[in-house]
C-alpha cells in the first residue's frame, strides 16, 4: 500500500477527470459503493475457485461476528448494490461507472500493489452484441483522450455453461496426456474450474498449453452469432483486435465476451485493463436475469504507462503573488482573491520576509510567473510582472491584472 503524491497523483488526477467526462458522455452515472463487503458476495460472485477469493483477500471478522472482506473488485459490489436498491427492476438499460481503491494480498511486485485503484464501466440489461461494441468505443475513445495510441484489444468468447461441457471435456483429455508437465494449481484448477489452467501464469504450463482444444471450436451457435457480430461491428468503427482462444479472465460468471486490452507503449505488450460479459451473475446473486457487460482499468498501471510515454501530466501552472511589507500584503490578499474568483490560477506568498528568499522558493517550484507587489506599486497602482524563463520584466495596471494573466495563461 502506498502514498500517492506529486506527479503521480497528477496522472491519477487527470486520468480520473478525463474518465468522468468520456463516461457520463455516453450516458454512464457514477456509483460508489462501501469499500467493506460482506465475504458471501465475493465468493459467489468472482468465485470459490479463484485465486482472489482462494489467496488474496483481506477478509476478517468484524466486533459484530460477521465475516466481512475489503473489496478485491468492484463488479461485484455494484451488481449488490443495483439488486438491493432495485435498480435493475425495470427493462430499462442502466449504466455505471466506479472510480475507488482495491485491496488484494498480493505477492510483491512491481506494478502489483496491496491497495491498488481501478476505473470501471458496467452496463446491464442489454445482452447484444452492440451493447458490447458500445462500451469498447468508450473504453477506447477514453484511452485515446489520454494519448494511448498503440492499443490492442485481444478477444474471445468463452460461450455460456451449456456450451462449457463439452470444452471442458476435450480439455481435460488433454490436460490428462500431459499431465506431468502442469504445476500443482493447476492440478486443482482442473479439479474446480478447468477453464483456469489457460489462465495459468506458470511458463511451463503456458508451454504445455500448446496445441490445446480452442473453446472457439465448441462454442453453442447463439455465442458464436453473437461473437461474429461483434467483430463485424469492431472492424467497422476501426476498433483493432487480435483473437486470443487461451484469455479466459480470472473470474467464474463471465459469459460470451471476454477481452483484454494491451498497450504497446511499454514496450512488450502488457495487460492494462480485462472484462467482458457476465449475464449470469444479477440473477445468481439474488438479481433478477439481467444481462451485463463490464471492465475494469488499474488505474496505477495506466498513470505509470502515461507517465513513462508522455512525461508529466498536464497542469496548469499558477502564477506566484508575493507582496513586500504588510500594506501590500493586505492589497495582495485582496488581489488574489480577484483573480481567484475569475478561475486563475494563483499561488499566494504569505511567508513576508525578503524577495530574495521567496523568488528562490519560486524557481524550486517550476513557478513561471511571478507577481511582485510591493510600496512602489502599490503607491502607482502596478504589480511588476517578472517571467522566470526569461528573467524579462514588466509593469501592468492593478485594473488590468485578471484580463493580462488570462491572455497569459493562454499562451
Ligand atoms: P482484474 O480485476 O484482476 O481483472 O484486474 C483488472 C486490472 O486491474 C488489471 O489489468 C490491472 O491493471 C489492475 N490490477 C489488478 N490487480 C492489481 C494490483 N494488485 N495492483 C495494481 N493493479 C492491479
Amino acid at each position: 500500500m502506498r502514498d500517492l503524491f506529486g506527479a503521480e497523483l497528477r496522472w491519477f488526477q487527470h486520468i480520473e477527470e478525463t474518465a468522468r467526462r468520456c463516461f457520463e458522455r455516453h450516458g454512464y452515472r457514477e456509483i460508489r459503493t462501501p469499500i467493506l463487503e460482506e465475504l458471501e458476495v465475493f465468493k459467489r460472485s468472482v468465485g470459490d475457485s479463484s485465486d482472489i477469493v482462494k489467496k488474496e483477500m483481506y477478509d476478517f471478522t468484524d466486533k459484530g461476528g460477521r465475516q466481512v472482506v475489503m473489496r478485491p473488485e468492484n463488479t461485484a459490489g455494484v451488481v449488490r448494490a443495483a439488486i438491493q436498491h432495485k435498480l435493475l427492476n425495470s427493462n430499462d438499460p442502466v449504466l455505471f461507472y466506479y472510480i475507488g481503491q482495491q485491496f488484494r494480498y498480493e505477492r510483491m511486485q512491481t506494478g502489483r500493489y496491496r491497495q491498488f485503484w481501478q476505473i470501471g464501466a458496467e452496463s446491464f440489461g442489454v445482452a447484444s452484441p452492440e451493447s458490447d461494441a458500445e462500451s469498447l468505443v468508450m473504453l477506447f475513445d477514453f484511452l485515446r483522450e489520454l494519448g494511448l495510441e498503440k492499443l490492442t484489444l485481444s478477444l474471445n468468447s468463452v460461450g455460456t455453461p451449456e456450451s462449457r461441457p463439452a470444452f471442458q471435456e476435450a480439455f481435460r483429455a488433454f490436460f490428462q496426456e500431459r499431465e506431468a508437465s502442469f504445476c500443482a494449481d493447476c492440478h486443482r484448477r482442473i479439479e474446480e474450474n478447468p477453464l483456469r489452467v489457460l489462465d495459468c501464469k506458470v511458463p511451463t504450463c503456458q508451454a504445455a498449453l500448446e496445441g490445446h482444444p480452442r473453446i472457439s471450436d465448441f462454442l453453442d451457435a447463439a455465442s458464436l452469432q453473437h461473437h461474429e457480430r461483434l467483430k463485424d461491428l469492431l472492424t467497422e468503427l476501426g476498433v483493432p483486435f487480435v483473437e486470443d482462444p487461451r484469455l479466459v479472465r480470472g473470474l467464474d460468471y463471465y459469459t460470451k465476451t471476454a477481452f483484454e486490452v494491451l498497450s504497446g507503449d511499454i514496450g512488450a505488450q502488457s495487460a492494462i485493463l480485462g472484462g467482458g460479459r457476465y449475464d449470469l451473475l444479477v440473477k445468481h446473486l439474488g438479481g433478477p436475469d439481467v444481462p451485463a457487460f463490464g471492465w475494469a482499468i488499474g488505474l496505477d498501471r495506466l498513470a505509470m504507462v502515461l507517465q513513462q510515454v508522455r512525461g508529466a501530466a498536464p497542469q496548469a501552472a499558477p502564477a506566484l503573488l508575493i507582496p513586500l511589507g504588510e500594506r501590500a500584503a493586505t492589497a495582495a490578499l485582496k488581489l488574489a482573491r480577484e483573480l481567484w474568483s475569475k478561475g486563475l490560477d494563483v499561488q499566494l506568498e504569505t511567508r513576508g520576509g525578503a524577495l530574495k528568499k521567496a523568488m528562490a522558493s519560486a524557481n524550486r517550484m517550476g513557478i513561471q510567473t511571478v507577481l511582485i507587489l510591493g510600496d512602489g506599486e502599490l503607491d502607482g497602482g502596478t504589480v511588476t510582472v517578472k517571467r522566470m524563463a526569461t528573467g524579462e520584466q514588466e509593469s501592468w495596471a492593478l485594473g488590468e491584472v485578471a484580463a493580462r494573466l488570462e491572455a497569459h495563461t493562454e499562451l
